[in-house]
């Protein structure tokens, strides 16, 4: 579905992303995990098309989207939902979710039918749909910024470390949405920290070490891999 070949994106001399090469089938979830500057939000904005990729080529069903501008990226079916969420503070969580429906805007009934299944996946959004955004917990905007991306009726969704700062309890709902999201069909890219729990739900993983692919396998693999437990696992 999602094929990277030698994917190159730099920050004027700092070269964040080296010569990727990966691939996501339909119906996967892959997880992509990394320390902390490895590449990963900079390789995600690069498939999302915020980020120009100076180098290589993105492929999306066939179709090489490397120049294609972010929003017409959307519009063929690639949502991010971003690190640190992005969610519109001063606005309620319901107009969250209409604002992430902005290419179906003229289409009420499919936006009304994306706010439903929005609030089917995370049961709290309903509670606090008339919440201003800004005022919710970490966790629940991190649900808010997943409903809000799939708004767009993604058939990709790339989801950059949705666990980052958050209870257990509530990363364990994170986790529980995305495998409900993998079943129903939708396939997912998974940008992670926390090794353990994305590799275990990841059918493939890769590991990105200063902007370089240096391990790939199944999920199974990785989480066996002695390197792996050493280096993001904490296990020696
Ligand atoms: P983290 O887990 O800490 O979010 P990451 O793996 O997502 O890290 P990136 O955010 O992609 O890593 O950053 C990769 C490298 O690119 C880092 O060295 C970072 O400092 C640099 N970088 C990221 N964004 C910019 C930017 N806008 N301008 C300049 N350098 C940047």
């Amino acid at each position: 579905m999602l094929k990277l070949e030698s994917v190159q994106i730099s920050y004027g001399a700092i070269q964040a992303v080296r010569d990727v090469s990966l691939e996501i089938r339909g119906g996967e979830i892959v997880t992509i995990i990394g320390a902390n500057g490895a590449g990963k939000s900079t390789l995600l904005k690069g498939v999302a098309g915020l980020e120009p990729v100076q180098g290589g080529r993105v492929t999306f069903d066939g179709r090489d989207i490397t120049q294609v501008p972010a929003h017409q990226r959307v519009g063929l079916g690639l949502a991010l939902s971003p690190e640190g969420r992005g969610v519109f503070a001063d606005q309620t969580v319901y107009d969250n979710l209409v604002l992430g429906a902005y290419l179906r805007r003229r289409d009420p009934a499919a936006v009304a039918e994306g706010v439903e299944r929005g609030y089917r996946l995370f049961p709290r959004l309903r509670e606090r749909r008339d919440q201003l955004a800004g005022t919710l917990s970490g966790g629940e905007q991190q649900m808010l910024a997943m409903a809000r991306a799939l708004m767009s009726e993604p058939r990709l969704l790339c989801l950059d470390e949705p666990s980052l700062g958050l209870a257990p309890l509530i990363v364990q709902d994170i986790f529980t949405a995305i495998c409900k999201l993998r079943d129903d069909g939708l396939t997912i890219v998974l940008v992670e920290q926390m090794a353990n729990q994305a590799l275990g739900v990841a059918d493939r993983a890769y590991v990105l070490e200063t902007g370089r692919i240096t391990l790939s396998g199944s999920g199974a693999e990785l989480l066996r891999d002695p390197s792996v437990r050493a280096a993001y696992l904490g296990a020696h």
